[in-house]
C-alpha cells in the first residue's frame, strides 16, 4: 500500500494555512477533508440559518452534548470548516496579546509574517481605526474576510474556494472525502482509518480537524485518555437602545450585507482587554432571527430591515468571558465551567457605565457555553497534559496538531487568524526538519 510523505487531516482555516505552507512541497500529500455524505441534523442558529439560505444541509458531525440547558457542540464536516458559517472577522493580534509565542513562532514579527503569508490570497476589508471614543474606547470598521483575490465578493464561500485553489497548486496531492475514525502508529508510518475499509498511510501527519474534531479523533485513537479539556469564550450579549448617542446612526457605519457593523476595543498597553462587535440587525437574514427564537429558519433571501436597528446587539469579549470544558469520553455529557464566574468583571462594568453615562439603555445576557466558537487549549488526561506532549509520545513524533487546540491562551479578539499563523509556522518548521520524528 502507498505511503504518503504527508497527510493533512482537515480542510478548514487551519488546513488552509497548512496547504499554504505545503505549496512548494515536492513530496506526496494526502488531504482528508472530513466531508461526510451523512451530516448530523440541527446545529447552532447561525449555522442553520446560513445553510437554509444556501439551500444546502449544514455539514456537522461529532455531536457533543453539554450539561445544563446549553445546546450541544459540533465539529465541522466539510471543506471550509466552520468558516463556511462564521462571522468573517480576521483579527491580527497585537504584540502584547497572546499571539502564540512558541518554538515555532518566536517573535511577534514572525507571527505577523505568518499572518501575512496565510492572508496573501484572501480579500480582507476594514480593520482601520475610525475614531477614538471617550473613556479609552476606540471604534474601527470590522476586519472581515469577504472573499479571495480571485473572487473578491465570495463572502462565506471564501475559505472553501481558497482551499480548493491551494489543492490545485500542490504537485502531488490526493484528496479524500471522509472522516478519520482512528489514528494508529506503525513502525515507519501512521495508519489513518477512515472507516468502511479505507485507510491512508503517511510518514507525517498534520491534524487540523478543529478543536472538537481533533479532540474526538484523538479520544478514539488513544483509549487510555480518560478526560478531555478545552476552552472557549462565552461572550456577553448586550442589547442596546439609543446606541446612536455614542456611535451615531447605524446607517453611517453599517457594512452592506455584513451583520458585523463596528468593532469597539479597549486596550491596556498593547493588549486588547475588551473586544466588542456591534451588529446591524437590519443586515441579518430573517431566518437567523426565526431560528434564534426556536421557530426554525424561514423567509429565505429576506433581510430584517432598517426599522429593527433601533435595538442594537453588542457581543462583548473580555479576559473573564472564558469557559473551561471537561469531557469524559465514556460519559455522555460535557461539563462547562465559566473560569471566573464568581467574580465581578470590571471591564464589563466599565463598558456598561460608559454606555449608561451617554444615556444608552442596556439589557445584559450571555451566550451559552460552547457557542462562542473560540475553542482552544486542548488537554488530554486527568492531569491536563497539553495536546502537543500527548501526541508526541502517542505517535512517536509523527503527528503534529496544528489547529487552535495547541494555543495555550487566546486574547479577546477572535483567534482564527492567530491559529492559522501557528498552523503555518508548525508545518514550515516540520518540513524544514524532514528527519525529525
Ligand atoms: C457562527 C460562527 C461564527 C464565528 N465567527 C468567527 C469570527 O468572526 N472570527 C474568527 O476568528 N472565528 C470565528 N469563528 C470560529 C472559526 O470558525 C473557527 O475558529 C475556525 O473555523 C477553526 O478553524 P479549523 O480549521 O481549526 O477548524 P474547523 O473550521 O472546525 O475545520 C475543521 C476541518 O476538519 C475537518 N474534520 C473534522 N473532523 C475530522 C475528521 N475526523 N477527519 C477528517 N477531517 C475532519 C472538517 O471537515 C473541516 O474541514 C466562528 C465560528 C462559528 C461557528
Amino acid at each position: 500500500m502507498r505511503v504518503f510523505d504527508v497527510a493533512l487531516i482537515g480542510a478548514g482555516p487551519a488546513g488552509y494555512a497548512a496547504l499554504t505552507a505545503l505549496r512548494s512541497f515536492s513530496g506526496s500529500v494526502a488531504v482528508i477533508t472530513g466531508a461526510t455524505p451523512d451530516p448530523l441534523k440541527g446545529g447552532p442558529a447561525k449555522v442553520v440559518s446560513v445553510a437554509f439560505e444556501r439551500q444546502k444541509p449544514a455539514c456537522l458531525a461529532d455531536r457533543l452534548p453539554v450539561s445544563g440547558d446549553a445546546p450541544p457542540m459540533y465539529a465541522a464536516a466539510e471543506v471550509g470548516g466552520l468558516a463556511n458559517y462564521w462571522g468573517k472577522q480576521l483579527q491580527v493580534y497585537g504584540s502584547d496579546d497572546p499571539w502564540g509565542q512558541s518554538l515555532f513562532l518566536k517573535t511577534w514579527k514572525a507571527y505577523k509574517a505568518a499572518c501575512d503569508a496565510v492572508q496573501a490570497d484572501l480579500e480582507v476589508i476594514g480593520g482601520t481605526q475610525q475614531k477614538s471614543l471617550d473613556s479609552d474606547f476606540e471604534a474601527s470598521a470590522p476586519r472581515l474576510l469577504v472573499g479571495t483575490k480571485d473572487a473578491p465578493d465570495s463572502q462565506l464561500n471564501a475559505m472553501a474556494l481558497a482551499i480548493e485553489k491551494r489543492l490545485q497548486e500542490i504537485t502531488s496531492v490526493e484528496v479524500l472525502s471522509g472522516r478519520v475514525q482512528q489514528i494508529e502508529a506503525e513502525q515507519d508510518y501512521l495508519r489513518l482509518d477512515l472507516g468502511g475499509g479505507t485507510q491512508v498511510l503517511a510518514r507525517r501527519v498534520f491534524l487540523a480537524a478543529g478543536v472538537l474534531g481533533t479532540a474526538a479523533a484523538l479520544a478514539r485513537s488513544i483509549p487510555e485518555v480518560s478526560e478531555i479539556g478545552f476552552r472557549d469564550h462565552a461572550p456577553y450579549t448586550i442589547n442596546c437602545f439609543r446606541l446612536d448617542r455614542i456611535l451615531g446612526p447605524t446607517y453611517s457605519y453599517a457594512n452592506n450585507g455584513n451583520f458585523n457593523a463596528l468593532t469597539v476595543t479597549m486596550k491596556n498597553g498593547g493588549r486588547c482587554d475588551l473586544f466588542a462587535s456591534v451588529y446591524a440587525v437590519s443586515q441579518a437574514p430573517i431566518s437567523l432571527l426565526t431560528t434564534n427564537f426556536g421557530l426554525g429558519p424561514h423567509f429565505r433571501g429576506r433581510r430584517i430591515g432598517r426599522i429593527f436597528d433601533f435595538v442594537q446587539p453588542i457581543r462583548l469579549w473580555t479576559p473573564k468571558t472564558q469557559v473551561q470544558f471537561r469531557h469524559c469520553p465514556k460519559a455522555s455529557q460535557t461539563e462547562a465551567t465559566p473560569t471566573l464566574d464568581k467574580e465581578p468583571d470590571p471591564t464589563l462594568r466599565q463598558f456598561q457605565d460608559w454606555l449608561t453615562a451617554h444615556g444608552v439603555r442596556t439589557k445584559l445576557g450571555q451566550t451559552a457555553p460552547g457557542q462562542g466558537f473560540h475553542y482552544h487549549r486542548l488537554t488530554l488526561g486527568a492531569d491536563h497534559s497539553g495536546v502537543d506532549d500527548v501526541v508526541e509520545s502517542a505517535f512517536s513524533g509523527r503527528l503534529r496538531v496544528i489547529d487552535a487546540s495547541c494555543l495555550q491562551t487566546i486574547g479577546c479578539p477572535p483567534h482564527t487568524l492567530t491559529a492559522m499563523a501557528q498552523a503555518y509556522a508548525r508545518v514550515r518548521h516540520d518540513l524544514d526538519r524532514p528527519n525529525h520524528h
